[in-house]
């Protein structure tokens, strides 16, 4: 995704096609506060879901109702069946080079708290270190952070330029000792996309792994494994329109079967006694308990709606839409956009001279604009940024530029009214 500027722009021969996108979306058409006109720019915490996800998890309950991988019934083997169908789905999505590198999570943060226990607890000693980067979202944070308490490796992180780009100018001397690099495809603060496949080659030359946060980018169609080349992947489903509760962990086979299982219990197992156990192969190793079903099923669907779209042209319009809403905000007398990357996706981060991000959400909200405020999870930057919130509009391939307008009315009528109210 790159974006050249210009924000003037002719959206009509895209205009059929978004609007077409917008009626597989109920949801689009709900008035929030009595008749307001619901405007959703909240995209990078949550995606909206099309018909074609709500229909197969209603089918799922309404038919096909069962636990998956245990019974010898009809409905058991339908669910097994879907269940699995899943996996092969998202296995060619990524390009994995098998269904057995595809794990199902409860998201990306358990994903990545798989690594951390799994591989990260056998293989890590003390003066271990662990890279991650100054944009992460605490998910990819935390897990190294009790990793490294656990197991006396040390942490560190790649700087961020006040353009919001990563520093990767001391990259090798800091991959020297470095077993793990773990780092986020696309910033849910900045918009940044990082240069992953550089960074992939330079810690695979100093020997180490490199995760891919791709939570962000994923929606986006932006993750192919044979492009990337990383070792472990991990995503959420609700963010790509599937549901919430499930995620992806893709990881090279032999590393994950070199791996400890995160979870014990039902599944994972091969032959339990009273003392021990033996695991189960992957990637069943990694899906202890009874998995989140319905979630993988329609996230199966929602990878089959993605896979759908025509991303020529949904990337254009993406970039597109992103340019102009950067250009209409910073129009904004007092407003500074966080994050000048060249190649960036549409989650935009805000301050506002004399605004907190908290009273313009709550007033926004009044207008039917839904947009987040706070630190998006991400302290340690939002810090650097000289911030202790922010305020990120962040845009999918279902929004249009009057919704940009709006909020961009909507933000000067809240300066007007404060400005009005404190003088
Ligand atoms: N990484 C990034 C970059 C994110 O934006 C998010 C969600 N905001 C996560 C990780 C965590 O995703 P989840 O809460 O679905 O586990």
């Amino acid at each position: 995704m790159s974006n050249p500027a210009s924000p003037m722009v002719d959206w009509s021969d895209w205009r059929p096609t978004i609007d077409a996108l917008r009626r597989e979306f109920p949801i689009l058409d709900r008035k929030v506060h009595g008749d307001k006109p619901l405007i959703y720019l909240d995209n990078a915490a949550t995606a909206q879901k099309p018909k074609a996800v709500l229909e197969v998890l209603n089918r799922f309950y309404t038919e096909s109702n069962a636990n998956v991988h245990r019974g010898i019934h009809c409905l058991a083997e339908e669910a097994t069946e879907a269940y699995e169908a899943s996996r092969k789905t998202v296995a060619s999505w990524l390009g994995a080079p098998s269904e057995k590198a595809i794990v199902f999570t409860r998201g990306t943060t358990e994903a990545i708290n798989l690594v951390a226990h799994g591989w990260g607890n056998k293989f890590l000693k003390p003066g271990d270190r662990i890279l991650v980067t100054e944009m992460e979202h605490h998910s990819n944070l935390i897990p190294w952070q009790m990793l490294a308490r656990r197991t006396g490796a040390v942490l560190d992180w790649i700087p961020v330029t006040g353009d919001g780009v990563l520093d990767l100018s001391r990259l090798d001397e800091q991959l020297a000792s470095t077993r793990m690099v773990s780092l986020t495809h696309m910033s849910n603060v900045l918009g940044t996309v990082n240069p992953v496949r550089d960074v992939v080659a330079r810690a695979h030359a100093h020997g180490a792994l490199v995760l891919v946060d791709a939570a962000q980018s994923a929606p986006h169609s932006l993750v192919d494994l044979n492009e990337l080349d990383c070792d472990f992947l991990a995503f959420s489903g609700h963010k790509l329109m599937g549901p919430t509760g499930v995620g992806v962990l893709y990881g090279r086979p032999e590393l994950l079967e070199a791996m400890d299982p995160f979870l014990g219990g039902g599944e994972m197992i091969s032959k339990v006694t009273w003392q021990d156990a033996t695991w189960a192969d992957i990637p069943y190793k990694f899906e202890a308990g009874t998995p989140p079903i319905a979630e993988v099923i329609g996230l199966g669907a929602a990878v089959r709606f993605l896979q759908s779209l025509d991303w020529k042209v949904f990337h254009a319009y993406s970039d597109a839409l992103t340019r102009y809403a950067i250009a209409q905000l910073e129009s904004i007398d007092g407003l500074v956009v966080h994050g000048k990357a060249p190649d960036r996706g549409g989650a935009i981060s805000f301050s506002i001279r004399d605004l907190h991000p908290h009273d313009l959400a709550h007033f926004l909200d009044q207008d039917g604009l839904a947009i987040r405020a706070g630190h998006m999870c991400a302290q340690p930057l939002i810090h650097q940024l000289g911030h202790s919130a922010l305020t990120r509009a962040s845009l999918y391939l279902y929004n249009l530029p009057e919704e940009v307008d709006a909020l961009v009315r909507g933000i000067l009528r809240v300066k007007e009214f404060f400005h009005r109210v404190l003088g």
